[in-house]
C-alpha cells in the first residue's frame, strides 16, 4: 500500500527537521527528509567530476547519483553509493553550496522523482515528508500539509545552538543567505492555498510536536468522516 503523506515545509532554523523526525517516532510513521538529498548531491558534486555543476544541467546525471536515506526515524542515515555521508553533508561548505545545486531545474525534476519512490517504497502506513517544496510542488494533493515558521530571530538563535562553537555572525549569514537564495525558486515562507501555518516562534519543542500531532490527528479524522 502506498503510505500517505504528511507534507511539512519551512525555512532554516524553523525547526522542521527535529519536529519532523519526533512526529514520526511518536506515531510510528516514517521521516523523510528532503533536505538530505540535495546536500548529498552538493557533497557528490566536489568529488565527482562526473557530477560537477555543469554536468547536474543534464538530467542523465541521475546514473551516476547513487543515493539511499533511510525512512526510520529513530535509524537515520544518508548514504551516496557505498560512503555513508550522514554527519559529511552537515558540514558549512555544504550549506554554502547546496543552493545553487537545488536551483539547477533537471536538479529538481530528479528530486521529485525520486522523494515519490522513497516515499511509495517506505514500510510504513504514513510518511512525515519534510522540506521547502512539499506542500507545494511534490506532494500538493497531501491530506496533511503544514508550513512551520519562526521569526527570524529565533531561527538564527536555534541554527547558533544547533552548531555548537560556530561563530553566531557566520551562521546568520549563511541561514539569511541560504533563505534568499532557496526562496528564489520556491516560496517556504507563505502557506500555499490550504496550508497549515504553525508559528513556533513562542513554542518550545514539546509544544510543537503536540501543535503538529494535533493538526495530523484533525486532519485524519476529517478525512474518516468524508
Ligand atoms: O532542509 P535542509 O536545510 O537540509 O535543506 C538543504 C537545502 O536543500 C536547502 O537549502 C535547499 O537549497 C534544498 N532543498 C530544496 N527543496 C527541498 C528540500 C531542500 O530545494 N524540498
Amino acid at each position: 500500500m502506498i503510505p500517505f503523506i504528511v507534507a511539512i515545509d519551512g525555512p532554516a532554523g524553523s525547526g522542521k527537521s527535529s519536529v519532523s523526525k519526533e512526529v514520526a517516532r511518536r506515531l510510528g510513521f516514517g521521516y523523510l527528509d528532503t533536505g538530505a538529498a540535495y546536500r548529498a548531491l552538493a557533497w557528490a558534486s566536489m568529488n565527482d567530476p562526473k557530477l560537477s555543476a555543469d554536468n547536474l544541467a543534464d538530467p542523465g546525471f541521475a546514473q551516476n547519483f547513487d543515493y539511499s536515506i533511510s525512512t526510520n526515524p529513530a535509524d537515520y542515515w544518508v548514504s551516496v553509493g557505498e560512503t555513508d555521508v550522514t554527519d559529511a553533508i552537515r558540514e558549512g561548505k555544504i550549506a554554502e553550496s547546496v543552493s545553487k545545486v537545488a536551483s539547477i531545474p533537471a536538479v529538481r525534476a530528479f528530486m521529485k522523482a525520486k522523494t515519490r519512490q522513497i516515499v511509495d517504497e517506505a514500510p510504513f502506513e504514513a510518511v512525515v515528508v519534510e522540506g521547502r517544496d512539499i506542500t507545494t510542488v511534490v506532494a500538493p494533493d497531501a491530506k496533511i500539509r503544514i508550513l512551520l515558521t519562526a521569526r527570524e530571530a529565533v531561527r538564527l538563535e536555534r541554527r547558533s545552538a544547533e552548531l555548537l562553537g560556530a561563530n553566531s555572525a557566520t551562521v546568520a549569514r549563511q541561514v539569511l543567505e541560504r533563505d534568499a537564495s532557496d526562496s528564489k525558486v520556491v516560496d517556504f515562507m507563505t502557506p500555499a492555498p490550504g496550508v497549515q501555518l504553525v508559528d513556533s516562534s513562542d513554542l518550545n519543542f514539546e509544544q510543537t510536536v503536540q501543535t503538529v500531532i494535533g493538526l495530523i490527528e484533525q486532519g485524519s479524522s476529517k478525512d474518516s468522516n468524508d
